[in-house]
């Protein structure tokens, strides 16, 4: 089924609605009950490939089953997108169970729109902004976060360059082993827009030069008309056997 964008609109809000609520009581956000309250009985793990089923039980109640070798932070994000699943279905009047349903379902569009609500579900974005008022960005305070929502690091940069109003960058950056040369990918945030005021790989090294020394690295972008300072953390991590740095900034608005 094709996503319309007042439906992918009202899932968000209907998944806002019930994890404020639960997260503003206690966090993380209780997920297993949010999944209740939208007709799951069951929760389990199993082996299996995919990272997610859902599916129905015989008593005719809905069921979630998530890898059973993952994180629970990971295990978590499964639940939470198959919840969303489910809302996107009530929003658009039809039975996430039927089995056309789930044939028609499972593109990209629609796996993108579940995430998304699977990030509200997890990380509402009241509570998420409330815990970035008080600090500067960094990645303590990244990970602070992260535990409190009990969700991924990667999880946690994704939601913070889709809130809105909230200028974000984000950057990988790690050394090719043999001529100096750099590999980097950089995501900004989507609303406001943002440009950079120098070559992107210009500043990629840049950001690379300064974690080197553990010295963070002001960053020149645009928006709109005005020019602005972004302030970049860095930190080494590993990320499948190899070495990358991580970088992240961004800018509340007062
Ligand atoms: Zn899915």
């Amino acid at each position: 089924m094709r996503i319309l964008s007042s439906h992918l609109r009202a899932a968000i809000l209907l998944a806002r609605k019930h994890a404020e609520a639960l997260g503003k009581a206690a966090l993380p956000v209780d997920i297993e009950s949010i999944a209740q309250t939208f007709g799951v009985t069951r929760i389990e793990s199993r082996k299996m490939s995919a990272d997610g089923y859902l599916g129905k039980t015989v008593e005719g109640g809905l069921l979630i089953r998530y890898r059973n070798d993952v994180s629970r932070e990971r295990a978590r994000f499964t639940v939470a997108h198959e919840i969303g699943h489910i809302i996107l279905a009530r929003v658009q009047g039809s039975d996430v169970t039927d089995p056309a349903f789930r044939i028609a379902g499972g593109s990209n569009a629609e796996e993108a729109a579940v995430n998304r609500i699977a990030a509200e579900l997890l990380m509402p974005e009241t509570l998420v902004r409330n815990h970035l008022r008080t600090r500067q960005g960094s990645w303590d305070l990244v990970w602070q976060i992260r535990r409190r929502f009990r969700v991924s690091t990667m999880a946690f940069v994704l939601r913070l360059l889709e809130l809105a109003n909230l200028p974000a960058v984000f950057f990988r950056i790690s050394t090719l082993p043999s001529r100096g040369e750099i590999r980097y990918r950089c995501r900004t945030s989507e609303r406001p827009q943002l440009l950079f005021g120098h070559q992107i790989e210009m500043e990629a090294r840049r950001i690379l030069a300064d974690a080197e020394n553990d010295a963070p690295t002001p960053l020149t972008v645009f928006l709109g008309d005005s020019e602005t300072i972004i302030p970049m953390a860095s930190r080494f991590m590993r990320s499948q056997g190899e070495s990358e740095c991580w970088s992240i900034g961004w800018q509340l608005f007062r």
